[in-house]
């Protein structure tokens, strides 16, 4: 049941403005069917997934819901084209796109059937993914945990500046884990709210339960963006992180920045539970969340504060 009031509601055919992010290692088939079963629109995060996964991880999500979900595909993805196979195959029903040109895919995925929608962190690529025939655009500000536009601009000023330049659907993430942010971001201009730090944090994600509770003790200030010579990425302060720090301390160049890093860091953080040698990738918001929570209550939370907050915004006038 879509609400027919809003754009990205009826677009995607969803009840919720409400879209849980697709993240490498956390966002599984568990996740998005929990998310998409509550009435938003959950996405299975295919950066992390060897092609066999993400097919089994798409079975799954079809046997937990009947609810419309999405994939996320990183254009950077090694085996794109495998990923595009199964989509197709099985009928996934959006794609986001991100990290990539949005020409290269959208055509194939329209003809298909398949509604696209492109991740983007400037205005500039705002109207390029429009340019390139997408159905809807995510714009993603400066607050938003692992890999992270370079301009460095706020979500309080992407959404506007994007929502002047672009006409269709816009869904506005970044810092974004409450139903008070959510009503902020729809207030600057956006459709819809992608949310995904939130629920690195929920009982379905398959974040390491290390790195859920390190996310709930963690503050404010303690997330930072780094490594802005390769790809900028939001951090959780750790060893890994101070090994940065030491390593920008004396000198290092890309070359070294790129040794440091090595290979299957964010899996041995995430996924595998090292708090001191792996990557922790998320948002600035990580201080606000203060609870592990089953993904379908995060959802209903968000949902009622939400309109809590609207109720409260109509009596302040
Ligand atoms: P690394 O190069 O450090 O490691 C690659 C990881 O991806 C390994 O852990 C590997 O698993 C796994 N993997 C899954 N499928 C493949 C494949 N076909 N070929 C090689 N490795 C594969 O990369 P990252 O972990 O930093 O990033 C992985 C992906 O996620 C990239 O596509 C990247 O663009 C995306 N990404 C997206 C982010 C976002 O914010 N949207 C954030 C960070 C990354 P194994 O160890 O089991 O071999």
């Amino acid at each position: 049941m879509s609400n027919s009031h809003n754009r990205i509601c009826q677009l995607l055919d969803i009840q919720y403005p409400l879209i849980q992010a697709g993240m490498i290692w956390c966002s599984g088939w568990e996740l998005a069917s929990a998310v998409s079963n509550a009435g938003g629109l959950g996405i299975i995060g295919s950066g992390s997934m060897y092609p066999e996964i993400l097919e089994e991880q798409v079975i799954k999500c079809k046997e937990a819901t009947n609810k419309p979900f999405a994939v996320n595909l990183p254009m950077l993805y090694p085996d794109i084209d495998k990923h595009i196979e199964t989509i197709i195959k099985y009928k996934v029903p959006v794609v986001f796109t991100s990290a990539g040109n949005p020409k290269t895919w959208t055509k194939h995925l329209h003809d298909h059937g398949i509604k696209v929608v492109h991740v983007v962190s400037s205005v500039k690529f705002a109207l390029k993914a429009q340019e390139a025939g997408v159905d809807a655009i995510v714009a993603e500000g400066f607050e938003a945990g692992g890999h992270n536009g370079r301009d460095e601009t706020t979500t309080f000023c992407l959404i506007p500046m994007v929502k002047d330049a672009i006409q269709i659907p816009l869904i506005a993430a970044g810092g974004i884990g409450t139903g008070r942010g959510m009503l902020a971001a729809m207030n600057l201009g956006a459709d819809a709210v992608q949310v995904g730090s939130r629920f690195v944090t929920s009982i379905e994600s398959s974040a390491h339960e290390n790195f859920k509770q390190y996310i709930v003790a963690s503050e404010e200030g303690d997330t930072m963006l780094t490594l802005k010579e390769l790809t900028p990425v939001r951090l959780l302060k750790n060893e890994f992180y101070t090994q940065l720090q030491s390593a920008y301390q004396d000198g290092a160049d890309k070359e070294k920045l790129s040794e440091i890093l090595g290979r299957g860091r964010a899996k041995k953080g995430m996924f595998e539970g090292d708090l001191v040698e792996g990557e922790l990738e998320i948002g600035q918001i990580a201080g606000l969340i203060k609870k592990i929570m089953p993904a379908g209550e995060i959802v209903k939370e968000m949902m009622t504060e939400f309109h809590q907050a609207l109720t409260e915004q109509k009596n302040y006038i």
